[in-house]
């Protein structure tokens, strides 16, 4: 018998949907690509408003053993400033968080289909698996992040031509010391770093390059990392003597940031899109996890409501258009050679303006409670 409701991804949106629609007796199924925990590209750092979202529906962050995050240090060059953050932030890896996230989904009673790939869906909300089978459901929540499926492609976006990576390592002593309670965010010519530490006293390196710099390097991590710890001797002090706990980073290319989706004639109307299929904050910002929470909250509840998908999308556009244009414009600000430095030299005599910063680009309280 065909399911009620289909997510396809079984993500940070698709799950928290699925644990949200299940708790409301909706018959609901999962197909997610992954058998087992896998990792993600992502700088996992876990707001604030991230973490209330999880706390709604029940779900103890607190207990995966995340490492407190409390402040913020911005480095360039061998400038570094530092300031408290408006929040507390939490790093846990990704593999940690969804892994548990798709258990508490499956025990609030959503069905799981696991090492499923979906390879296409229909006009009709048809979804076919990799495999050729063809499920069908009357309703269908688009949540596979940053993969596109043939069929429900977000448009061609013209990000600029940035290459992401992550790493986990184990650092030397010193600088697990020197990261503790502490995300720093390192910018470099083009692009910029994230490194903090998560559970277990590991630490995720995430980056952001220019493709073109990559291609300089004839595209090799290594190159690229020895690189980027001769023009920020910040990062080489914070990765001298670290062991690489992977067997090899993670990589992403074009991510559409500043997507938002528009309902637009002529899309299927009872596909509700969340998280990056939905709208892609800068990650410069770490808030793109609470985006995906928010998405995953409101789309549950306008669905149970009997709310349409058009109008979702509508109030979503409402809710996160102008942080996500807040967030670009601030890390165009900070990554403009001519920009940059002013920026940094503000920042200098106000340290508070990263906080406000910060604060800005949140999801706020307002849209949240609004739901
Ligand atoms: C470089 C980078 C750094 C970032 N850093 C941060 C940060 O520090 N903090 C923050 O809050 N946000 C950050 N983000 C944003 C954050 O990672 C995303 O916004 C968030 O993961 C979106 O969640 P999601 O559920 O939409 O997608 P995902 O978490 O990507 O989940 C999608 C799921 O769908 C599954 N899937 C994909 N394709 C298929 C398929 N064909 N069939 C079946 N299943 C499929 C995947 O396996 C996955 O489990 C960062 C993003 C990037 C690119």
């Amino acid at each position: 018998m065909s399911p009620s409701i289909l997510i396809a991804g079984g993500g940070l949106a698709g799950a928290t949907a699925g644990c949200m629609l299940a708790s409301a007796g909706e018959d609901v199924t999962i197909i997610e690509r992954e058998a087992g925990p896998s990792h993600k590209i992502c700088g996992e750092f876990l707001s604030t408003e991230a973490q209330t979202y999880l706390g709604q529906i029940n779900f103890d962050v607190a207990a995966l053993g995340g490492h407190p995050i409390t402040r913020l240090r911005l480095t360039r060059g061998d400038q570094t400033i530092e300031t408290q953050l408006p929040f507390l932030g939490l790093g846990l890896s990704r593999r940690v968080l969804d892994e548990a996230l798709l258990a508490h989904a499956a025990a609030s009673g959503a069905k799981l289909l696991r090492g499923r790939a979906i390879a296409n869906i229909a006009g009709d909300g048809a979804v076919q698996l990799a495999d050729g089978q063809v499920l069908r459901a009357k309703t269908l929540f688009l949540a596979t992040g940053k993969h596109d499926i043939r069929g429900m492609r977000r448009p061609n976006s013209d990000a600029e031509a940035l290459v992401g990576f992550k790493m986990h390592f184990r650092l030397h002593a010193f600088a697990t010391m020197q990261l503790k309670h502490v995300i720093s965010l390192i910018l470099f010519r083009d692009g910029y770093a994230g490194i903090q530490l998560i559970e277990d006293g590991q630490a995720n390196l995430c980056l952001l390059v220019s493709r073109a710099r990559l291609q300089r390097l004839g595209g090799k991590w290594l190159e690229l990392l020895a690189d980027l710890c001769r023009e920020c001797p910040y990062l080489a002090r914070v990765l001298d003597g670290a062991t690489p706990l992977l067997p090899q980073p993670l990589t992403i290319y074009r991510v559409p940031y500043g997507y938002v989706h528009k309902p637009l004639g002529g899309a299927p109307k009872s596909v509700f899109r969340l998280g990056d299929q939905a709208a892609v904050i800068p990650s410069f910002t770490g808030d793109g996890m609470a985006i995906a929470l928010h998405t995953a909250h409101l789309a549950s509840a306008s669905f149970l409501r009997g709310t349409s998908a058009d109008n979702y999308h509508r109030q979503l556009s409402n809710d996160v258009s102008a942080q996500i244009r807040r967030a670009t414009a601030l890390y165009g600000l900070a990554q403009n050679p001519s920009t940059c430095g002013l920026f940094f030299h503000a920042v200098r005599l106000l340290p508070k303006i990263l906080s406000i910063a910060a604060g800005a680009t949140r999801i706020s309280d307002r849209v949240r409670l609004a739901i």
